[in-house]
Formats: structure tokens, C-alpha cells, sequence
């Protein structure tokens, strides 16, 4: 019979386990506790939506839209395509929920996005995101809030050291018209030596050479015009009001006048929270201003911003991922035990403590097993020398151990002094 060969994962898909599964719910539950002291209200949303949501939020342009949407047809005939953001989507929500009426409405939601990109370190095709975002406030209050959001998340996680937050503003529709043209003519003058990818972007999104990652478009980047001279009043302005309010809250932050996002939709806020600990991809953080983006979905004119985090870049960059424990292993002594072990772990496990039960093998098998997963106490059930109505109670760091009532176990695992004689630190 022919050897059946075993399905591989899809190229740029990580089985998410260990270590770094710590790691990725450690950034999850700090978002989750830290969006709550922002007032920001979860969201669920579909993983696919309409393929047009994405085609006409982000714009045909991007390299999103024309090169790493995952689409395909359903057996309806209908073309979906897998998210690669979440703004989309939560844009698209937000009109056909018809919540304009608890504008504005600060949002958050975390889950897997998906990208045909070239898989290396800290980018594959199904990655995870953190994502916040405020619609319907036109105030530049809103995205100095979601900014003391981010950067007090950074620091809760502890990575803030070594992570810069860059910031630019891309102005009102007339700056960054004005600024448009100028950099088009920049970047015509120097035509014949940027990249082929950049020479297409001259024609579609001008904007996105500054955002090239081709070594030969960078000094021709570097170069071109910033946007300060074609700010109007009222950009400057806004831009002002952000400033000031970052600085009264006390996040810093640097001047990146040819910061630029990839996706057509952003107004004035543009920024990017970057570290140079993770190579290429050293985007951790990132979002702005997007205006535009409900009109562009038929919707009425609604002012929003928002960021997105990468969770599995969010990872890399914590020291040390939280430690798990167990708080008890119990551990039959022999057969005739191990329905009396099953009861108490059931118990231990109704008062909160967390518990594990080794299915098999003799003590000193069950006892190597309590050790590898960090069991503080170990509960002895059957032991020979102990009474009827009595179980060991065992310090796994020092082996010290007690014999304690059974029925005042639940008591006895949680109570210090009880503890203490066993040795305990
Ligand atoms: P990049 O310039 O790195 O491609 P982007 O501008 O496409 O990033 P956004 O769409 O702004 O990224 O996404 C926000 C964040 O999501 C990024 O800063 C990054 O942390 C993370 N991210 C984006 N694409 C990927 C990916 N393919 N794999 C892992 N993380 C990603
Ligand atoms: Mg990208």
C-alpha cells in the first residue's frame, strides 16, 4: 500500500504553541484589560467579508487590494475575501449596523488577519492583530486618546524602551492634494532610477513611494518634499492640538515628515510606533486618522482613527513570557485511589484553584510529572501512613509534607500558616 503523506501547514501559517502561546495571550489579556480603562467595547467580527468592503475602503492601488487579498468565490457565487485589517470591516459594520447613532463609538478587537505576503520573520500570510478604533469623532482629543492608549499599552507590556512613537500628519484633502503634486513631480525627475514596483506607484499612489522597503527608492524617498509647506491653517492646526495633547499626557513621540501609510483612506494623524529590535519588520504599531473611509463605503461623511498592532511582533519583544504554573497536582496512590483523587481535584478545581490529575504511572512516575508542570503543593491521596479521613499535603519545592483533614483540605492549600509547615518559604 502506498505511504499516505501527511498534509503540510499553508506556507506563512505558524501552529502557535508553548512559549510563544504564552507570549501572544499575555499581549491579548493586557490589551483586553488596558482598552477597558480607555472605555473601549469589544467587537466580534466575520473573519471574510464582501471582497468589495476591502476593494473600495483601501483603494485598487494598494498593495493590499491588487496583491495580498486572499479572495476567492463561494458556492453562491458571491466573491469573499479572507479580512487583511480590521478597519474595513468595523467601517462596514458601523453603516450597516446603523450605530451612527452612538457615535462617537471607540471600538476594540483582536483575531487573525490574512495576507498573501512572503512569509519570513514577523510576517506570514495568517497573522494576529490588536485593533482600536474611534468613529465618528472628528476631534483631535479622540487620536491623542488612542495614542495614550497605545503607548500605555507598549508600557504595560514592557517593551516602551526602544520603541520610538513616529508621527506625521498628511493634512486635509487640499495639503495632501498640494503635497501629492509636488511629490509627483519629485519623483518624475528620478524616474529612470526607482524601482519597477515605484515606477507603477508614480501612476496609481504616488504617496507610497516614501513607503517603499527597496533599497534603490530610499535615497530618492529621503529626498523628496515634506508635507509642512503645503499644511493649510486648519491642518496645522490639528496637527498642533495632537501634539499638545501628547505632550500633556506625557507620551513621547518624534517629527517623521515623510511617514506615510500604505492605505489611500488616511487624513492629518498618520503614525507608526517603530523598534529596531526586529530587522525589517519593525512596525509594531500603526494607524492615523481615516476620514475618508466610511464616504468611500457609501456611508455619510463620519470622521474616525484608529491603530492596529501586530500581536506575534508584540510577542518578540517581551523579555520573558509569563511563567504558567499549577497550583496542585493530585496524585492518586494507586488504583483504588484514584476515584477519591478525582473527586478532590474536582473540588480544588470548583474553588479556583488550577489542578492537574496525571491519568498514569507509579508515584515517582506521577510525582516527575507534578514537577514538570510546576505544581507548588502536590496532594497525596492513599498514602499508608495516613488515616482514613486524611491525605499528604506536599511542598514541591522543599519536599516538606503534612498530613491534613480531608475535609478541611480546601482550606488547608490556600492557608499560609498551614503551608509554613511544610517548609515553605
Ligand atoms: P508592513 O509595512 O510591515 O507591511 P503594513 O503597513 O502592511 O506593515 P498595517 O496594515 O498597518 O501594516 O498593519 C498594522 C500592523 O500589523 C503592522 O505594524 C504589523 O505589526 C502587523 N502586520 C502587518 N502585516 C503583517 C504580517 N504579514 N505578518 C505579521 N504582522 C503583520
Ligand atoms: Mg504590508
Amino acid at each position: 500500500m502506498a505511504k499516505i503523506q501527511t498534509p503540510q501547514p499553508v506556507r506563512g501559517t505558524q501552529d502557535i504553541f508553548g512559549e510563544d502561546q504564552e507570549r501572544f495571550q499575555h499581549v491579548v489579556e493586557t490589551f483586553e484589560r488596558v482598552r477597558r480603562l480607555y472605555g473601549f467595547k469589544g467587537v466580534q467580527m466575520p473573519v471574510f467579508e464582501p471582497t468589495a468592503v476591502f476593494a473600495r475602503s483601501l483603494g485598487e492601488t494598494t498593495d493590499v487590494v491588487s496583491k495580498e487579498m486572499y479572495s476567492f468565490e463561494d458556492r453562491g457565487g458571491d466573491s469573499l475575501t479572507l479580512r487583511p485589517e480590521f478597519t474595513a470591516g468595523i467601517s462596514r459594520a458601523f453603516l450597516t449596523n446603523g450605530w451612527q447613532q452612538h457615535a462617537p463609538m471607540k471600538l476594540s478587537a483582536h483575531g487573525p488577519l490574512f495576507r498573501y505576503e512572503r512569509p519570513q520573520k514577523g510576517r506570514y500570510r495568517q497573522f494576529h492583530q490588536l485593533d482600536a478604533e474611534i468613529i465618528g469623532a472628528g476631534e483631535a482629543a479622540a487620536d491623542v486618546e488612542l495614542l495614550c492608549f497605545a503607548d500605555q499599552l507598549l508600557n504595560e507590556l514592557g517593551i516602551s524602551d526602544g520603541v520610538t512613537l513616529q508621527l506625521n500628519t498628511l493634512g486635509d484633502a487640499e495639503s495632501r492634494d498640494a503635497w501629492r503634486d509636488a511629490l509627483v513631480e519629485h519623483f518624475q525627475a528620478h524616474k529612470a532610477d526607482l524601482s519597477q514596483d515605484s515606477q507603477d506607484r508614480l501612476e496609481r499612489n504616488p504617496l507610497r513611494i516614501l513607503d517603499s522597503k527597496e533599497r534603490q527608492d530610499r535615497p530618492i524617498a529621503d529626498s523628496a518634499p515634506e508635507i509642512d509647506a503645503y499644511l493649510s491653517e486648519e491642518a496645522k492646526e490639528f496637527f498642533a492640538q495632537v501634539t499638545e495633547g501628547l505632550d500633556a499626557c506625557g507620551v513621547a513621540w518624534t517629527r517623521n515628515s515623510r511617514l506615510v501609510r500604505g492605505l489611500d483612506y488616511y487624513r492629518h494623524t498618520a503614525f507608526e510606533f517603530v523598534t529596531d529590535r526586529l530587522g525589517a519588520q519593525g512596525t509594531v504599531l500603526a494607524g492615523g486618522r481615516y476620514d475618508g473611509l466610511i464616504e468611500s463605503l457609501g456611508g455619510p461623511a463620519t470622521p474616525a482613527v484608529g491603530w492596529a498592532a501586530g500581536i506575534e511582533r508584540l510577542g518578540m519583544l517581551l523579555d520573558e513570557a509569563a511563567a504558567s504554573f499549577t497550583d496542585i497536582a493530585v496524585i492518586p496512590l494507586g488504583a483504588d485511589f484514584e476515584l477519591e483523587a478525582i473527586s478532590i481535584t474536582s473540588q480544588l478545581r470548583s474553588a479556583g484553584k488550577s489542578v492537574q490529575l496525571s491519568y498514569k504511572g507509579n508515584f515517582k512516575k506521577r510525582l516527575q510529572k507534578a514537577n514538570q508542570v510546576k505544581a507548588r503543593l502536590a496532594v497525596l491521596v492513599g498514602m499508608e501512613e495516613c488515616y482514613e479521613d486524611e491525605v499528604v499535603l506536599k511542598n514541591m519545592e522543599s519536599g516538606g509534607q503534612i498530613h491534613v483533614k480531608k475535609s478541611t483540605l480546601l482550606n488547608d492549600v490556600s492557608d499560609e500558616k498551614i503551608l509554613a509547615m511544610t517548609g515553605r518559604s
